[in-house]
C-alpha cells in the first residue's frame, strides 16, 4: 500500500497500523479502528465540501476515492468510510491527547489492552522520545544563551546609566562651583564699592569742614579790616557747636561704613567657604571618575 501523502510504500508496524517512514503519516485500517474505538472515529464535524487525500486502500483496488475530511482535536484527518483513517505526522498524538512519540504505544494499548508492547513500537517510540528530548535540550540551551545575552545587555545598560549619573553629578558640581565663584566676585565688588563710598564720604566731609573754616577765617579777616566786632555773646562765622555737630555726623557716618564693610567681609568669607566645599566635592567626584 502506498502513502497517500508522498507515494512511498507504507510499512506495517503491527497488524492494522501502517506508517510512512518518509512523512511519518499513519494509516489506521478499519478493523483496527472497529476493535479499539466506538464508531465513528475520530469524533468531529465532517467537512464534506473540502477534498481529501485519495484512500490508499481504494487506490490498491484500482478505485479513485477521495476521503472525507473530519475535524477533531483541532486537526483535520482524512477518513474513508469503508477502509480507515489517514493521519499526517503528529495528528494521531493530537487526536489521542498524548505526547508526540507516545501515540503508537497509546493506540496499541487501546487495541490490545494488557498485552506487552511490541518491539517495533517500543523502539520507534524510544527514538522519537529521544529526538524530542534532544530538541527540548537544544531549545533550553538556546533559551539560556538568550537569557545570558539579555543579562549582558542589561548589565551594560546599567553601567552606562551609572556613568551618566556620575557625569551629571560632576557637571552639577561644576555649575555650583561656578555659581559660588560668581557670588564671591559679586561680594568682592560690593565690598569694594562700599569702601569707596565710605572713603569718598570722609573726604567730602573733610573738604566741607575745611571750606567752612576758610569761609570763617575770611569773614573774620573782613570783620577785622572793617574794624567791626561781632555782637557780644556770639562767635564769628561757623560756631564751635556747629563744627562739633558736623564732626559727630561725620564720625557716625564713618562708623556705619565700617560696620557695612565688616558685614560684607563676613559675607565674602562665607561665600569663600562654600566655594571651598564645592571644590572639594568636585575633586572627589573627578577622582572617582578617573578610577573607573
Ligand atoms: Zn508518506
Ligand atoms: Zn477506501
Amino acid at each position: 500500500m502506498l502513502c497517500p501523502r508522498c507515494g512511498d510504500l507504507l510499512d506495517t508496524v503491527i497488524d492494522g497500523i501502517l506508517e510512512c517512514t518518509r512523512c511519518q503519516g499513519i494509516w489506521l485500517a478499519q478493523p483496527a479502528i472497529v476493535r479499539g474505538f466506538a464508531l465513528p472515529w475520530p469524533v468531529g464535524p465532517n467537512t464534506w465540501w473540502r477534498r481529501g487525500l485519495p484512500c490508499p486502500e481504494c487506490a490498491g483496488e484500482g478505485l479513485t476515492s477521495e476521503m472525507q475530511l473530519v475535524q477533531s482535536a483541532q486537526v483535520t484527518v482524512d477518513r474513508c468510510q469503508g477502509h480507515g483513517v489517514w493521519l499526517d505526522h503528529g495528528e494521531l498524538a493530537r487526536v489521542l491527547g498524548v505526547q508526540k512519540g507516545e501515540e503508537l504505544a497509546a493506540i496499541f494499548r487501546a487495541l490490545y489492552a494488557g498485552q506487552p508492547l511490541p518491539d517495533a513500537i517500543a523502539a520507534r517510540d524510544q527514538i522519537l522520545a529521544t529526538r524530542l528530548r534532544e530538541a527540548e535540550d537544544r531549545a533550553a540551551v538556546r533559551e539560556a544563551e538568550e537569557q545570558r545575552r539579555l543579562a549582558l545587555i542589561e548589565a551594560e545598560r546599567a553601567h552606562q546609566a551609572e556613568l551618566q549619573a556620575a557625569r551629571d553629578a560632576e557637571e552639577k558640581q561644576r555649575i555650583e562651583v561656578r555659581h559660588a565663584e560668581e557670588q564671591r566676585r559679586l561680594a568682592a565688588i560690593e565690598a569694594e564699592r562700599v569702601r569707596e563710598v565710605a572713603a569718598r564720604a570722609v573726604v567730602r566731609e573733610a573738604r566741607d569742614n575745611r571750606r567752612a573754616l576758610l569761609r570763617e577765617a575770611e569773614q573774620h579777616q573782613r570783620d577785622e579790616e572793617r574794624g567791626t566786632q561781632p555782637p557780644s555773646g556770639r562767635e564769628p562765622g561757623v560756631s564751635r557747636e556747629t563744627l562739633e555737630r558736623n564732626a559727630a555726623i561725620a564720625r557716625k557716618r564713618v562708623r556705619l561704613c565700617e560696620e557695612q564693610l565688616l558685614e560684607d567681609r563676613a559675607k565674602l568669607a562665607s561665600t569663600e567657604r562654600d566655594l571651598s566645599i564645592a571644590r572639594g566635592q568636585l575633586r572627589k567626584l573627578e577622582d572617582e571618575l578617573a578610577n573607573r
